[in-house]
């Protein structure tokens, strides 16, 4: 018989895809790391998983604590599934931008869930993260803290780095990540660029957010900043979690092409991911337009387009955003004369 134990035994080892159709007009190999095939769905699995048994090891969470954060989603997805594997209670504060397919996930997983209003400044007492903190100090709360918390860049780095290494024979010419608290491009980064120095690390910022100032100007000041469409990166906060010294460039991905291209991808390859793997393929792409045959690109699916079935994927909500998408041709098929109508 051959089977674990726990769900969390599953978390990470996560499959590299060769891309096809999607990039080949383009010179490089292009390969995508499905990070939605982990078992809460996302590619914070390790990260949670790792800052609740560190917390264990030092003591510091204890039985009966409630582990508390906030998120865009997917970190309280993940943290829910640790969470209910282990026996705790948990409880995020999201704001309301986030799918209503994430909050039901966290409920599903019996996490209690704090919404929160999306147009408000990261130090609003509002805000996801001014809930989150405030209940972080209470006693018998663990505050998970995954924009500031170094164990989630370790996370990546004892684990993502090595299995992109492992799984391209060490070929990785280009890393293109997306940044939400800068834990998986950080810790990857830091691996693979202390395996081989010449790895371009390229982040993928939203519009609206710092990171792209921050790292290609070096400045965090002055940044017109607003909340983007696309779920899971940008920040309008200085994350501690973030190392821009791991990153040679950010590019800009705006929200109507990571949309466009995530819808792309599933129609041309069968590979659903949400918003942030459409800003990513996107970004890769630009990437790839200026290298040769020699490069090697690894991004991730950071997540499965089935949480957003009901915007990203919905016609109606794209074109309530003002995105043009192509019209569907009639597909239906009248029973009654058994012909295309
Ligand atoms: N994409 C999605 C869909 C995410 O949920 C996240 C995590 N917020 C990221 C990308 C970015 O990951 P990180 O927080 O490690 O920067």
């Amino acid at each position: 018989m051959k089977y674990v134990n726990k769900i969390t035994e599953l978390i990470g080892n996560t499959p590299l895809i060769k891309l096809g159709k999607t990039v080949a007009h383009l010179k490089p190999s292009i390969f995508m790391k499905l990070e939605f095939l982990n078992p809460a769905g996302a590619v914070k699995d390790r990260m949670a998983y790792y800052i609740i048994k560190e917390g264990e090891k030092s003591g510091q969470l204890k039985k009966g604590d409630v582990i508390v954060d906030n998120s865009s989603g997917n970190a309280a997805i993940a943290t829910s599934m640790v969470a209910a594997a282990l026996g705790y209670k948990a409880v995020f504060a999201v704001a309301d931008k986030t799918s209503r397919e994430k909050i039901d996930l966290i409920r599903a997983y019996g996490a209690d869930v704090i919404i929160t209003p999306t147009h408000v400044p990261w130090d609003d007492p509002r805000s996801s993260y001014m809930q989150a903190y405030e209940l972080g100090q209470q006693p018998g709360y663990f505050y998970i803290s995954q924009y500031h918390n170094q164990l989630n860049v370790e996370a990546h780095y004892r684990h993502t780095g090595p299995e992109i290494w492992e799984d391209t024979d060490g070929k990785i010419t280009h890393l293109v990540a997306g940044i939400g608290t800068g834990g998986t491009i950080s810790g990857t980064g830091k691996f693979l660029k202390e395996k081989n120095p010449d790895i371009q690390v390229i982040g993928v910022d939203p519009e609206g957010s710092m990171f792209y100032d921050w790292v290609n100007n070096d400045t965090t000041e002055g940044i017109e900043l607003y909340p983007c469409k696309v779920e899971g990166i940008g920040t309008d906060m200085v994350v501690k979690a973030f190392h821009p010294e791991y990153v040679d460039y950010v590019i800009r991905a705006m929200d109507k092409e990571s949309f466009i291209t995530a819808r792309r991808l599933v129609r041309e390859e069968g590979i659903m991911g949400g918003g942030t793997t459409g800003s990513h393929l996107w970004a890769a792409m630009q990437v790839a337009k200026d290298l040769d045959e020699k490069a090697v690109i690894v991004t991730l699916a950071c997540d499965s387009g089935q949480r957003y079935l009901s915007k990203m994927y919905s016609d109606e909500w794209m074109r309530e955003q003002g995105y043009d998408i192509e019209e569907k041709k009639p597909q239906a098929v009248s029973l009654e004369q058994g012909r295309q109508i």
